[in-house]
């Protein structure tokens, strides 16, 4: 058995803002909600999601003889995340100017991993960063982290939205265990719905990702399916800056998230005459890079 006190101290240092523990247990009621989601037809051309849905929702199903599940939570909110440049018609999700979260998380959960074990050295764990079927949203909710905002994402009262989740799924127990915020959330704020420019974010806080330009800006398109991308080339930021609780979160303390790339390097004019290599070299490690030319360019070229 693990300390809770223990994950607060190691992932406070390893630089995670947030950090909960929940047992690993099946979340029925998510669940739920997530296969009528599914049936509505809401995940498009998103067909991994319909994949290892029960394993999605039972941490102890995706990891065999797991215990308990670590979310840990840190902010990549920079000055990009705080106000949409409209007058951009290159516009890029803030968290894809810095390099791939995937990286940077996985790397922190390592380090959190190891750390673990000078307290307990036969531990055994798998970690997740928005990768392997895991709800992670659903166990950050329930691990106290934040609560489930009207656009679909996890929202911290001090953190905001802006926030990556990553998770280690372990085989121990801990002596305490964490239980979902009360008396906070989004309350009579829509903001988020009103600013959607396609109308995306569906009234049972999920969002609807044949309309969503974070979607449609980097997932596969069906001919005939397209959707005004408002100037997006990759990701969309709108319903996270108009967001309450983004605008007063500090930003991030971390420097692996500070941004390696600023839109005006992606300009249409750059797009115009730039080389896959060139585009290679300029984005780097961001998470443009998997989405590649091709579909990058042809985003900046619709305008
Ligand atoms: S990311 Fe953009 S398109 Fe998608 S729900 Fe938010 S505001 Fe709407
Ligand atoms: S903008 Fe308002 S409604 Fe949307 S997530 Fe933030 S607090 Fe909730």
């Amino acid at each position: 058995m693990i300390g809770r006190n223990v994950i607060t101290k190691v992932a406070s240092e390893l630089g995670f803002d947030l950090v909960g523990v929940v047992r690993a247990r099946a979340l029925v009621d998510e669940h739920k909600r997530f296969n009528e989601w599914l049936l509505e037809g809401n995940n498009s051309t998103l067909g991994y999601l319909e994949r290892n849905v029960e394993k999605r929702f039972d941490a102890s199903l995706l990891v065999e003889g797991s215990r308990s599940v670590i979310v840990c939570a840190v902010s990549y909110l920079s000055e990009y995340g705080k106000e949409v440049n409209n007058a951009s018609q290159t516009k890029i999700a803030s968290y894809a100017l810095n390099r791939d979260y995937h990286l940077s998380v996985r790397e922190m959960l390592e380090k959190l991993a190891q750390r673990l074990k000078e307290y307990y050295p036969e531990l055994r764990y798998r970690a997740f960063v928005d990768s392997a079927p895991l709800a992670e949203k659903s166990y950050a909710r329930l691990a106290g982290l934040g609560w489930i905002g009207r656009q679909s994402l996890l929202v911290n009262p001090t953190f905001g939205s802006m926030m990556h989740l990553g998770e280690l799924v372990v085989d121990v127990e801990f002596d305490e265990y964490d239980t979902p915020l009360e008396g906070v959330g989004c309350g009579s704020c829509r903001r988020c719905v009103e600013a959607c420019p396609n109308g995306a974010i569906l009234e049972n806080r999920t969002i609807d990702t044949r309309r969503c330009i974070s979607c449609r800006t980097i997932e596969r398109e069906e001919e005939g399916s397209e959707v005004p991308l408002h100037g997006w080339i990759f990701g969309c930021d709108i319903c996270q800056t108009v967001c309450p609780f983004n605008q007063h979160a500090p930003l991030h303390r971390n420097p692996q998230f500070d941004p390696c790339v600023t839109p005006d390097m992606l300009s249409a004019e750059r797009f115009a005459t730039m080389t896959e290599e060139e585009f290679n070299a300029l984005v780097g490690t961001t998470p443009m890079l998997r989405a590649g030319f091709e579909r990058i360019r042809k985003n900046a070229l619709k305008g």
